[in-house]
């Protein structure tokens, strides 16, 4: 975000590619909002930019296309698709993992972004991309308000 206004176009520099980091960033007051509505609702939420016809997950406070203000925000489906994933067989000190954890990017139909999270009941080998896949969450008891109350998403049964 530039601090100081930008007073002739010629100064300015554009910043070319993709930045790495996906879908992290602080959660904020938009992500405190987020994490209650799984813990209290079990239902994930998206906050719609009206302007962009955008719906973002998870949701935001600003449109980062027009920057405007999102105020409006609603249930998105439970069920979404593997846009990606990986299997992780070491945890983050590099210690072998008894079962090999896989984790995807599910994303939902209509809505910009996605969650990073485990897949569960499905062996790591059948995984696809493009995939359906569910939420199943944590019983409400044992939730406690941050993404793990998502226990994982498991492929949806034809
Ligand atoms: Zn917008």
């Amino acid at each position: 975000m530039p601090l100081d206004k930008v007073t002739q176009v010629a100064q300015t520099k554009p910043w070319h590619g993709d930045i790495p980091v996906y879908g992290q960033y602080t959660f904020g007051i938009a992500g405190e909002r987020f994490f209650r509505d799984i813990k209290d609702k079990g239902r994930i939420m998206g906050a719609k930019c009206a302007a962009c016809n955008l719906v973002y997950v998870p949701p935001r406070i600003y449109c980062e296309r027009c920057f405007g203000e999102l105020a409006k925000w609603l249930e998105i489906p439970n069920r979404g698709v593997v846009h990606t994933f990986t299997v992780a067989h070491a945890d983050l000190d590099g210690n072998r993992l008894k079962e090999p954890v896989v984790v995807a990017l599910v994303k939902f139909d209509g809505v910009y972004g996605g969650l990073v999270h485990r897949l569960g009941e499905v062996e790591p080998d059948k995984v696809a991309i493009g995939m359906a896949v569910e939420m199943m969450l944590k019983p409400k008891a044992e939730r406690t308000g941050s993404i793990l109350d998502i226990n994982y998403f498991r492929p949806i049964q034809a």
